[in-house]
């Protein structure tokens, strides 16, 4: 009996370490993200990036595509973008879809397609776990874009509303574009800004006060020194030593946010999007190339953290309809033309209205634009012009300047020049075309964009897949349930 007991005894001890073996064996220490980053390039299709690869190749005199940090992320895939009610999607539908994992319908923020519950982000999930969260755009902090991780309105033109639901997140960082309609459309409503400072935030007016940081003081909203048109940062194409790149509040941003719990941060290359969607290709490389040094940043990061780091980089949707190629120059590219170009279309556009303003009182002739078009643009100095091209630009200069040609916007008007300022829109156009770069289109197209990918889970983000699988993807790496 004795006997009997004691086998059995060393027989449940035997069993239970064959199991304790199996279990340790089965489980090894799970790899987890516990520094995430999701860039996203709005606008940025494959084109976007390759046109930058090949301009800083021709810059070096070659002809290639010299691969920028995010070409070099080990993973690559494709997402499709479309919303529940268009094929070509919108930010806020494309950016809900990449925060949540849902789908919506167009303009709608952090909300189901009905827009009548919220859809949360993974930024949510991620501060809930004690992350730092950090929300960084180019544009402002209240656009599409950035909205969809904290807030869930049905339109995302109430940017006001969008504003006030930022401090409810707790999120630790946003920045450095402004507030959108601070103050509400009509700008007679409380302050969007005072509204955070009293939930809590401190405001971070500025460079110097924000690189001189050595830690985060609590909850803090920064924004940049200028501020241009919608409270966005100046394009990287305008910008003066007074201003941050993107790449330099990245770093800064990744100094600050660093901490023993992790962080998730989330880049967007806004003005991307923007420069496309006036066909300004040389604003839009430029913007890229900043980006992709932001990228840069966090892939020097994770060199200290390689298994704990994952690194994602995708778009919303493509801007424009981009193509390296146009009907002009058939075959030809010369991308080193973009390099005379010195201003983006809203700075050109500023200047055309000062010219307008002083010089065209009593009336102005075409051939007096040209300083500005040489000097911004190199046109008709470095750009050789056509004599169509120069009758392009008179009658636009018409449809703008002396209003000798009525702009009314009408359908031929629009094709010809979009919602902007004729002269700035063609001008800048030419110098693209020229360069080798085509555009189909002053909108969004429906092309599924790249999804590159580094870290943990990474192979995972490989293949054709639906933007509302990313966000759950990286849910997944950073062990969160869905
Ligand atoms: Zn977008």
């Amino acid at each position: 009996m004795f006997k009997k007991i004691i086998t059995r005894f060393a027989l449940v001890i035997i069993l239970q370490s064959v199991s304790i073996f199996i279990y340790s064996a089965e489980l090894p220490t799970k790899p987890k993200a516990k520094y995430v980053f999701y860039f996203i390039g709005d606008g940025m299709g494959l084109a976007q990036v390759s046109a930058a690869e090949a301009f800083l190749a021709a810059h070096e005199g070659q002809i290639r595509f010299e691969p920028l940090h995010m070409s070099k992320l080990p993973v690559i895939g494709l997402s499709t973008t479309y919303a529940t009610n268009r094929l070509i999607t919108c930010s806020a539908a494309a950016g809900t879809a990449l925060a949540s994992g849902f789908k919506t319908s167009i303009n709608t923020i952090g909300m189901n397609d009905s827009r009548t519950s919220p859809l949360y982000s993974i930024t949510t999930k991620a501060k809930a776990k004690g992350m730092k969260v950090g929300i960084i755009t180019t544009v402002s902090i209240n656009h599409a874009t950035p909205a969809v991780f904290y807030a869930h309105r049905p339109d995302r033109n109430d940017y006001y509303e969008i504003a006030l639901q930022l401090p409810e997140s707790g999120f630790d960082l946003f920045g450095y574009g402004g507030i959108k309609d601070a103050k509400g459309k009509n700008n007679d409503l409380a302050d969007a800004y005072d509204n955070a400072v009293s939930n809590g935030y401190k405001i971070i007016k500025g460079q110097e006060e924000f690189l001189s940081l050595k830690e985060i003081p609590g909850k803090i909203i920064v924004v940049n020194d200028r501020l241009e048109d919608d409270e966005s940062v100046p394009f990287i194409i305008d910008q003066t030593p007074k201003d941050m790149p993107l790449s330099r509040f990245v770093e800064k941003s990744i100094q600050l946010l660093d901490n023993p719990e992790g962080f998730f941060m989330m880049v967007e290359g806004g003005l991307i999007d923007w420069a496309c969607h006036s066909n300004d290709a040389a604003s839009a490389i430029k913007e890229v190339i900043d980006f992709d040094m932001a990228i840069g940043a966090a892939m020097e990061f994770m060199k200290l953290h390689p298994e704990e780091t994952l690194i994602v980089v995708t778009a919303d949707h493509e801007t424009g309809g981009m193509a390296l190629g146009n009907a002009l120059m058939k075959y030809e590219s010369n991308l080193n033309l973009l390099s005379y170009q010195k201003v983006s279309q809203p700075v050109l556009k500023q200047h055309f209205q000062e010219f307008r303003n002083t010089k065209c009182k009593n009336g102005c002739q075409f051939e007096e634009i040209f300083p500005i078009l040489n000097k911004d643009l190199g046109l008709g100095k470095e750009i050789p012009l056509t004599g169509y091209d120069s009758a392009q630009l008179k009658l636009a200069f018409e449809a703008s300047i002396t209003k000798k040609m009525p702009y009314d916007n009408d359908e031929n008007n629009y094709l010809l020049y979009g919602d902007e300022e004729p002269l700035a829109v063609i001008a800048i156009k030419m110098v693209s075309e020229k360069s080798g770069i085509g555009w189909t289109t002053w909108a969004h197209t429906a092309i599924p964009v790249p999804i590159r990918a580094k870290g943990v889970n990474q192979e995972k983000f490989d293949g054709y897949i639906d933007n509302t699988k990313i966000p759950k993807l990286i849910l997944e790496a950073m062990d969160i349930p869905q």
